[in-house]
This record gives C-alpha cells, sequence and structure tokens, in this order.
C-alpha cells in the first residue's frame, strides 16, 4: 500500500478558508495519515483504490480539501473543486484503460448509503457493470 506524501494544501484552498476536517478518513488519507493505494494526484484531486472494490476497477476521486460533505452542499462557489474531480476521472479513464465504459457514482446522505462524508466519487469500471443502478 502507498502512504500518500503530505501535500501542500492548493493556494485556491487556503485562500478561500477550506481544509482539514479533523476525524475525517479521507482527510487522513490525502494526509498520507492513513495509508492508500494512490492511482492519481494533483494539486486538487486525490485518487485511490477503494478498499473494498465493487467493481475490477473500483477508484474514489476526491478534492484534497475538504470542501463538502457530499454534492448537497455544493453551490457556485466551491463546486470549481468538483469539475476538478470529473477532469481527473477523465484522465483516471484512460490511464486504467476503461476504454469500454465506466460508471461514476456519488452518494449524498443517508438514503444513498453514504458512510464517509467528504465528497467523493466512484469509479467503476473493468466488466460490463449491468443497466440497474440501484439495489431493490
Ligand atoms: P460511500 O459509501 O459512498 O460514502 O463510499 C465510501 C467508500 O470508502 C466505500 O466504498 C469504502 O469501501 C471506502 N473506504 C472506506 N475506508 C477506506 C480506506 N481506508 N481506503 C480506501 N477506501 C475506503
Ligand atoms: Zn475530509
Amino acid at each position: 500500500m502507498f502512504t500518500a506524501r503530505r501535500t501542500q494544501r492548493s493556494k485556491v484552498c487556503e485562500d478561500e478558508g477550506v481544509g482539514v476536517m479533523p476525524d475525517c478518513i479521507f482527510c487522513k488519507i490525502v494526509n498520507g495519515d492513513i495509508p492508500s493505494t494512490r492511482v492519481f494526484e494533483n494539486e486538487y484531486v486525490f485518487a485511490f483504490r477503494d478498499i473494498s472494490p465493487q467493481a475490477p476497477v473500483h477508484i474514489l476521486v476526491v478534492p484534497k480539501d475538504h470542501i463538502a460533505s457530499s454534492i448537497a452542499e455544493l453551490s457556485e462557489d466551491n463546486s470549481h473543486f468538483a469539475a476538478k474531480c470529473l477532469e481527473a476521472i477523465a484522465i483516471i479513464a484512460k490511464n486504467e484503460k476503461l476504454s469500454g465504459g465506466f460508471r461514476v457514482i456519488s452518494n449524498s446522505g443517508p438514503d444513498s448509503g453514504q458512510t464517509v462524508s467528504h465528497l467523493h466519487f466512484h469509479i467503476l469500471g473493468g466488466k460490463p457493470l449491468g443497466a440497474g443502478l440501484v439495489n431493490n
């Protein structure tokens, strides 16, 4: 397992007064306090393999800074961090050779089954995933 090197917070985040949330597992992964298997990193985004993969490729893409607990907290002020995640997803999909396609999921709130309250996007792929989006 790779331990993320401690990364500087982005200048943008410092200016906007957002950062690290104590006791947040994804903040700890970004800071290197919890090991992870990194697949991508830039100034804004950190991506790593899900510890409990639900497909041959299962990657979590998170903003480095704790800018929102989920999509429900996005607004005009912070949605550019989500856009950075989507840009990273396009790069990661190419790197992972997901030319057959992939699925992106972002859980938000209890009904979605969200377990970690740091905005994140799941990339799932590596096999045909089927048409259904919800387990009934
Ligand atoms: P969600 O249920 O949408 O909040 O997704 C949280 C995801 O984080 C789950 O798929 C977990 O398997 C994953 N996860 C939890 N802890 C870790 C960890 N230490 N390293 C990698 N993935 C993790
Ligand atoms: Zn966090």
